[in-house]
């Protein structure tokens, strides 16, 4: 069956004792979440947000990040297995920040996702379009090249792991989100895709989130769309209050 997501990525966001606060707060404030809740920290703040999710249920520990090779010699990076035994369940991979700021290929994010997949972490796979190539109306070809080169490769158990985030660049931190029809539209492409590839039955089990200036305002129509299954949430993630009605916009 399909998950719903709700996932806050706090990005650079956070030490330790802003963290821990945001952290207690959440948890106040989220009872007893409708779908599974995934905080992405920062990894200073992997080991203590882990400590603090033990024991609530249904919320679980992202990286936001992880390398593509195994270990070795690769000053300031942070391994798949480093991750998981460090607690976490999902890592965030393919951000568009990530693809833009350091330079993260297709073949890169290939390896790392199966990096995850190896050390039994899920991957939040990230994709979407620039606003040129929106415009231009190549957005759904654009998408379809990001899951062909990053995902596609993996066989069906292996995917059935994966969440994808569908992320349009020019929605992240710009406060200028997809409309809900401009949202549902990509996700039943998305899903379209996956049913090709993998089959209905896996199409109709993947877990496939909205991530773009999704806020307290907007998330319950965007989560109302019958493909989109939650968000993956950036600034709105920082504010305990706006989080939490977030989470509670499941449908
Ligand atoms: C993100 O960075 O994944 C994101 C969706 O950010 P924001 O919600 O701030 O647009």
């Amino acid at each position: 069956m399909r998950q719903q997501i709700v996932a806050g990525n706090w990005k650079m966001n956070n030490t330790l004792s802003e963290g821990s606060a945001l952290v207690s707060s959440i948890l106040e404030k989220i009872t007893h979440p409708k779908g599974l809740v995934v905080i992405a920290p920062p990894l200073t703040n992997l080991l203590s947000v882990g400590v603090q999710l033990n024991g609530h249920e249904g919320f679980h520990l992202a990286a936001q990040n992880c390398h593509h090779e195994t270990r070795g010699a690769y000053t300031g990076e942070v391994s798949a297995s480093m991750i998981a035994e460090a607690g976490a369940t999902f890592v965030i991979l393919g951000h568009s920040e990530r693809r833009q700021y350091f330079h993260e290929t297709s073949e890169m994010l290939a390896a790392k996702v199966n990096q995850a997949i190896s050390h039994s972490l899920r991957p939040v796979f990230c994709c979407g379009e620039p606003l040129e190539i929106r415009e231009a109306d190549k957005h759904a070809l654009y998408v379809e090249t990001q899951l062909r080169e990053g995902l596609f490769h993996l066989d069906e158990a292996s995917f059935r792991k994966v969440v994808i985030a569908y992320e349009p660049i020019w929605a992240i931190g710009t406060g200028r989100t997809a409309s809900s029809g401009q949202a549902q539209e990509m996700h039943k492409t998305i899903r379209n895709l996956i049913a090709d590839q993998y089959g209905a039955a896996v199409a109709e089990d993947t877990t496939i989130l909205y991530g773009g200036s999704c806020n307290a305002q907007n998330a319950a129509e965007l989560f109302g769309q019958p493909d989109v299954d939650g968000g993956l949430i950036g600034g709105a993630s920082l504010k305990a209050d706006d989080f939490a009605t977030i989470v509670n916009s499941l449908s």
